[in-house]
């Protein structure tokens, strides 16, 4: 499943999935850019793959604000001098039910975990679509994109425009072997999950065939196989990774 030569962006790539995807990307053999808003977690990352004989560049980026995307891809050309492999991981939640939810909860996890995907996959798409040797994009959803989950209807709803999303770019650019998948994750350890109530993680607990949380590493795994040619052929598709807890 080689990477070598290849170059990637993973946007949150300073701890948690988005970590684990920079890691293992690395591991394969890609150069690596990986943003986050804080520069300091994000360097960190960097400089252990580096360690590790990786090539890497940690950017400050909030892929919620229009500007940062284009900068964020700019920084990468300027790096290594192309884009292959963007994965749209970066997210965040907002959680509350619908009576209560304000109007800022919903614009800003709709404008980091949908609007920034969308930003994010345009300039990437216009460089991959210069270098003219194909690319390609994953988006991070989750389960609840596709099941729905009561106190959570702005992420849902993002979750699930990004589906919309990954299938429309997908036909957009299949033609120019560019593939666009989306991964979603069911509930792994992370510090995202790591908020959540004891009640709370008992009751998903129940709902898991697999009886326990799944590792950013396992869906890093899924991630670096449709970051490879062997996923050559596979495109629009929604891969869920989540222990048996819901299947489409
Ligand atoms: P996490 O531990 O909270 O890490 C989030 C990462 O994204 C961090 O690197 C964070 O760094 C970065 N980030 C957050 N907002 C950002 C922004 N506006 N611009 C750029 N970077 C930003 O989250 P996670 O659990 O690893 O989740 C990663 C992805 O998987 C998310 O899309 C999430 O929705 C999805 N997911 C997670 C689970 C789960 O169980 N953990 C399940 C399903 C889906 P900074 O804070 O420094 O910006």
């Amino acid at each position: 499943m080689s990477l070598a030569g290849k170059v990637a962006l993973v946007t949150g790539g300073s701890r948690g999935i988005g970590e684990a995807i920079a890691r293992r990307l690395a591991e394969e053999g890609a150069s690596v850019s990986l943003c986050a808003r804080h520069l300091e977690a994000a360097a960190q990352v960097a400089e252990d793959i580096e360690a590790r004989g990786g090539r890497t560049l940690a950017v400050a980026a909030d892929v919620g604000r229009p500007e940062d995307a284009d900068r964020l891809v700019t920084a990468c050309l300027d790096r290594f001098g192309r884009l292959d492999i963007l994965v749209n991981n970066a997210g965040i939640t907002r959680d509350g039910l619908i009576l209560r939810m304000k109007d800022e909860d919903w614009d800003q996890v709709l404008a980091v975990n949908l609007a920034g995907a969308f930003r994010c996959a345009r300039a990437a798409l216009r460089a991959m679509l210069k270098q003219k040797q194909g690319g390609r994009i994953v988006n991070i959803g989750s389960v609840v994109g596709s099941m729905g989950n009561a106190g959570q209807a702005n992420y849902v709803a993002a979750k699930a425009g990004l589906v919309g999303l990954t299938k429309a770019m997908a036909r957009e650019v299949a033609s120019r072997g560019i593939t666009v998948n989306a991964v979603a994750p069911g509930f792994i350890e992370t510090e995202m999950t790591a908020e959540l109530l004891e009640a709370a993680k008992q009751a998903y607990l129940a709902q898991i065939p697999q009886g326990r949380f799944g590792t950013a590493a396992e869906v890093a795994a899924v991630v670096a196989f449709l970051a490879s040619e062997g996923a050559a052929y596979i495109t629009g598709q929604v891969i869920h990774v989540n222990g048996g807890m819901w299947s489409s």
